[in-house]
């Protein structure tokens, strides 16, 4: 369904013709999507093709573009870095407004710890600027070179700092957004012309609409600026870095520590995230390195230290004894960051843990410890600027379960997640990594928050058998959940994606209260119905 010759022309007027493309290659180009395998038919890499795609400049050009698709009745769709399919369209019909070119860092207020920032700043770029003034900003598990602004407005945006840097979706100091129905709304103390530093008035805050717990992922019109909190940084003004690629690494002062400190069992694993809460000593606090499977990280993480080394030489690694051993003490383990405001801070924060850890019985593990190691793991952790290792077994894997809670709570789904994964990884159908490949937040500020564990299934891209195993293992992770009456994890979400629209409304049904709040919230921001489902309501019966 192409646009209608007025449409385009018109699209085309506001943006200037060097940034609007109808062209089938381009547009596939947006179509092709990590995860689409996972639920297009007959596991397609792509997603609904866009039928144009536009580089706004400006936040004028962002309404003028939403008012026309008013005019003409075109959904539209905002992508700012694109790393998820959830950005992409998911029916026919739809444009694709690409945000890359609003990349300006706006606005850095050194005194009260705010940057304003567009759609296409990633953390990296920010954080190295903000570094120079002191200060940090939260890097979500993303990593760096994801969207700031789509973690503070529309997606998630908690990360290994959380603990002491705040998730994204707390910062949120105000935003700048163009609604559905083509006006412009400034949330809290901007909108009153008070400047950017407070999400929540004067007035009724947006926040609940404009962001809730995961935001609306697109589906409820373009965010073009937001403010978000700064954090301080009592370190140098940039990461200084030595080593050789891949695993550079980063000495810094010695008031910053890196450990990954171990335990006997979950129980006292959990039991120290407790305590570290009470104790608030973390700057980051995340199971990392687990991510790639305990039976196959320890080796992987050791042969990155090489740059000679290569993934085909990950066999000789695992059959290495000291590899073998490490293997074994990491089993139930996380990473953890200390950064003392003075000499004297980071020595009392060193007795906190030290007396945590003699308390649960947890050791800080030696390998990670070696000066070489400790200074990979500060970079690699602070600033997370190697999301690509997400990718680096098959080119695709998925996230199962990390529903937040208590430590309590968390424990009790980690063996779910462990015997639902254990027989598709014996079948040679995902990675067999180890049924433990799971990643997360150890907390948000002031503990608890976002505390949760992440299962990671790696499929073959280039294998629809695997491809297939994946899907049926979301399905049946979700089935394990609701037998031991657990809500279903981030799985739920990606088959989300490929529903039908009767299977989603029979889903939103089991919360009506919401559906229909937010369907009351939808006719009233968005009456043209411009926006996809990616917000999504219960339809009138
Ligand atoms: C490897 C990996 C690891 C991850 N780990 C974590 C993690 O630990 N913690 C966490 O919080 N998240 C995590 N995520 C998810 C992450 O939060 C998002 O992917 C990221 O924050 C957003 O960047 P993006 O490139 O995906 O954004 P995009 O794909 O550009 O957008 C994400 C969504 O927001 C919408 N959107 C984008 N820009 C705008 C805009 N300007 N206005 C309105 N809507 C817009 C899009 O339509 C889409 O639905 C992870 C993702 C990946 C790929």
């Amino acid at each position: 369904m192409a646009l209608s010759r007025d449409a385009y022309r018109a699209l085309g007027d506001i943006v200037g013709p060097g940034y609007i493309s109808e062209d089938p290659a381009v547009m596939d180009s947006y179509a092709y999507q990590w995860l689409a395998e996972t639920v297009r038919p007959n596991h397609s890499k792509f997603m609904p093709r866009p039928e144009a795609a536009l580089l706004p400049a400006s936040t004028k050009e962002v309404q003028a573009i939403v008012r026309t698709c008013n005019k003409y009745k075109i959904k539209f769709k905002a992508y700012s870095t694109g790393w998820y399919f959830y950005g992409a369209p998911f029916s026919e019909g739809v444009i694709q407004m690409d945000m890359r070119r609003m990349d300006h860092i706006v606005e850095i207020d050194e005194k009260n710890m705010v940057a304003v920032i567009e759609p296409y700043v990633i953390a990296g770029v920010l954080q190295a600027e903000v570094m120079k003034r002191g200060l940090n900003c939260t890097v979500t598990g993303a990593g760096a070179s994801c969207s700031t602004l789509v973690g503070a407005t529309c997606y998630h945006g908690s990360g290994g700092t959380s603990i002491y840097t705040g998730e994204l979706r707390e910062n949120l100091l105000g935003a700048e957004w163009v609604m559905p129905n083509g006006e412009i709304l400034r949330t809290g103390s901007v909108g009153s012309g008070c400047g950017w530093f407070c999400a929540e008035g004067p007035g009724p805050s947006m926040r609940g609409i404009v962001r809730g717990a995961l935001g609306a992922r697109g589906g409820l019109g373009v965010y073009t600026k937001c403010a978000v909190k700064l954090s301080p940084w009592p370190g140098p003004t940039e990461f200084p870095i030595e080593g050789t690629v891949p695993a550079y690494r980063s000495p810094l002062p010695k008031n910053f520590r890196a450990y990954t400190v171990a335990f006997k069992d979950w129980g006292s694993l959990f039991e120290a995230y407790y305590r570290l809460y009470d104790n608030e000593i973390c700057y980051y606090a995340h199971r990392q390195w687990t991510m790639l499977g305990a039976d196959l990280g320890p080796a992987f993480w050791m042969l990155y230290q090489d740059p000679t080394k290569s993934l085909d030489d990950i066999q000789e690694f695992v059959r290495k004894r000291e590899v073998k051993e490490l293997t074994e003490e990491m089993r139930r383990s996380f990473q953890l960051v200390l950064v003392g405001m003075s000499q004297r801070d980071i020595a009392y924060k060193e007795k906190v843990l030290d007396r945590i850890l003699e308390e649960t019985g947890g050791w800080k593990v030696k390998k990670w410890l070696e000066p070489e190691m400790e200074q990979f793991s500060l970079l690699y952790l602070l600033r997370l600027g190697r999301k690509n290792l997400n990718f680096v077994y098959t080119g695709g894997w998925v996230g199962n379960f990390m529903q937040s809670g208590t430590p309590d709570f968390v424990k009790k789904y980690e063996p779910i997640a462990e015997d639902a994964t254990e027989e598709y990884q014996e079948k040679g159908l995902l990675v067999d990594c180890g049924s433990d490949s799971m990643m997360g937040c150890v907390g948000s500020i002031g503990g608890g928050g976002q505390c949760g564990l992440e299962q990671f299934g790696f499929y073959d891209v280039a294998d629809k058998a695997s491809t297939a195993a994946a899907v049926e293992w979301m399905k049946h992770c979700i089935q394990e959940e609701a037998r031991r009456n657990i809500p279903p994890g981030k799985e739920g979400m990606y088959l989300a994606v490929g529903k039908t629209h009767a299977e989603l409304q029979r889903d939103l049904a089991k919360q009506p209260l919401t559906h229909t709040w937010q369907r009351k919230i939808k006719q009233a921001l968005d009456p043209n119905n411009l926006g996809d489902r990616m917000y999504p309501t219960l339809d009138e019966k």
